[in-house]
């Protein structure tokens, strides 16, 4: 039975529903944009209700795919439904599919629906089931040995992931094993990386790339049923999904747990049995777009303020956080904006790019397509690191950009001050997300670093990447730090110039004060990174 409310049961739920409204400030500032960017920003924003759209009914946004089309569209009409300019702007061609659903059973030696999918631009079964038996790719001593195996393979089910000792993350061995336990777990996952792991997966010379690369080719040309592969996080039942360029061979991921079993039963010889029915398609090549917006600057229309964040994800779930909330914090900005704000010093643009996942191409494209911007820009404000509030700005690198950027912290509401650690000058950004693909040139691209909420173990690139793991009062707290940057950064009298920091001697300086032994994360550039031409057509990624 479907309850029905009445409307003020309605009212009140919605009440409760809500997040609080009035979230008042401990020190109001005296200007009254950003009086009025808060209000609309904390108390009436719209980040739930554009969330909800995007991730639960629009779903998940692989470049090349009608789902990620679909979704530049519903941008379009979102701005256009709040009168903002914008449109979809073609940056080349690439392959595209249709994902459909995945049935995967383990048919015997006992039955159980098995938790897993294709991966993205998997070929599908055409509706059929196919049922085979499975082996485990072997050790080789080199590829010769490989070549004269892969006849045992035709017909089969390739377990070519490492099997997990455990399932378990880390942090749960360090609070509960006995010390001789955990070492003998910290050996054992060590051998299996050992003989898992490299490029040279098990001797075949070949490597299974993000997805199953070029070891997925020889082995669909050798005549097997499927890949089936696992890439577990650290974490409770998370497992990261990308894609393969088998055309023929369906290629599948597993949950830990069901990709162990699966394993065992194989390695035992208990007989197991696969049953797949993956509905796919290929569709060839077609147009993608990055989706722009445009308010148009009042006074200095040829110097920009560049919100900025991938519109694009992986499809193993929704991508809320890879980036749905960089999108709606940009998305939502742009709204906020529009009304506060509606006409700008400087010209305040949103690039939503498609092709991130990719290696940025979308923005890299862009960048190319618009030397105008590049050059006219006074600053790019990028967010791509998950749901949490924003922790950290740096200068990109500009010596001048730090100065400009401290003034306009200085400004914002003690809140949003006491939360943004400034880092000075920084680097430039060098490839993670889209404000390499502006930084390259020496332009202002700063990216803002949000708070952690166990991305890299639960959300990034995995299947339970989803509107539950949103935390919106962060997310309303981004996007309205967010248009109070493009406000500041379009009313500043001066733009930031283009003096770079010594990367080098910043480096040395950096590396004399860490503590020793805090070699860990990548070290920082210590010439200007350079800028990579954006490949129009799909550049598969096979090894
Ligand atoms: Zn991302």
């Amino acid at each position: 039975m479907i309850r029905r409310l009445s409307p003020v049961a309605l009212a009140a739920a919605l009440v409760v529903l809500t997040p609080r409204a009035g979230s008042a400030q401990s020190a109001p500032t005296d200007d009254a944009v950003l009086k009025r960017i808060w209000a609309l920003g904390m108390d009436s924003s719209q980040t739930m209700r554009l969330s909800q759209v995007l991730f639960d009914s629009i779903g998940p946004r692989l470049t090349g795919t009608p789902n990620a089309k679909g979704a530049n569209d519903w941008l379009v009409r979102t701005y256009q439904g709040w009168g903002i300019d914008a449109r979809n702007e073609q940056w080349g061609k690439w392959r595209s599919w249709r994902r459909g659903y995945s049935h995967i059973d383990l048919v015997a030696p006992r039955v159980r629906s098995l938790e897993g999918t294709m991966l993205g631009f998997s070929p599908g079964t055409g509706g059929k089931d196919v049922t085979a038996a499975t082996i485990i790719l072997p050790r080789f001593a080199d590829s010769t040995e490989f070549v004269k195996w892969l006849p045992t393979a035709r017909g089969k089910f390739v377990l070519v992931s490492a099997p997990q000792p455990t399932c378990r993350p880390r942090e749960d061995w360090d609070s509960n094993a006995t010390a001789a336990s955990k070492a003998r777990m910290d050996s054992l996952r060590a051998q299996v990386t050992r003989e898992w792991g490299g490029r040279n997966v098990r001797g075949t010379g070949y490597s299974l790339a993000i997805g199953t690369g070029e070891l997925g080719l020889r082995l669909e040309d050798g005549g097997v049923a499927g890949v089936i592969t696992s890439r577990p996080k650290n974490g409770w039942g998370t497992i990261e999904i990308f894609s393969t360029y088998n055309r023929k061979a369906p290629a599948i991921a597993l949950s830990c747990e069901d990709y162990g079993l699966l394993f065992r039963l194989t390695e035992n010889n208990e007989g197991p049995k696969l049953r797949l029915n993956l509905d796919a398609q290929f569709l060839g090549d077609q147009p993608v777009f990055n989706t722009i917006a445009t308010i148009r600057g009042s006074e200095k229309p040829d110097e920009y303020v560049l919100l900025s964040a991938h519109f694009d994800s992986w499809d193993g779930s929704s991508g809320a956080t890879d980036n749905g909330t960089g999108t709606i914090t940009m998305l939502e900005a742009m709204r906020i904006l529009s009304l506060a704000y509606p006409h700008p010093k400087r010209t305040i643009l949103v690039g939503h790019w498609l092709g991130e996942e990719e290696g940025l191409v979308g923005s890299r494209a862009f960048s190319e397509d618009h030397p105008e911007i590049v050059k006219g820009l006074q600053a790019q404000f990028n967010q791509d690191n998950g749901t949490g509030r924003i922790v950290r700005m740096g200068g990109g690198g500009l010596v001048n950009g730090a100065e400009h950027i401290k003034v306009w912290l200085a400004k914002l509401p003690d809140e949003l001050q006491k939360q943004v650690q400034f880092s000075g000058p920084g680097f430039p950004s060098g490839g993670g997300s889209d404000d390499a693909s502006f930084a390259c040139y020496g332009a202002p691209a700063f990216g803002l670093g949000a708070l952690g909420w166990d991305y890299g173990n639960y959300t990034w690139h995995t299947n339970r990447d989803t509107y539950d793991k949103i935390v919106f009062d962060d997310l309303k707290s981004n996007a309205t730090l967010t248009a109070m940057l493009a406000y500041l950064a379009s009313e500043d009298p001066t733009m930031i110039t283009r003096e770079r920091v010594d990367l080098a001697a910043l480096a040395a300086e950096r590396a004399a004060q860490a503590p020793a032994g805090a070699g860990r994360g990548r070290n920082p550039p210590t010439t200007w990174p350079t800028c990579s031409k954006a490949p129009r057509i799909t550049e598969p990624r096979l090894k």
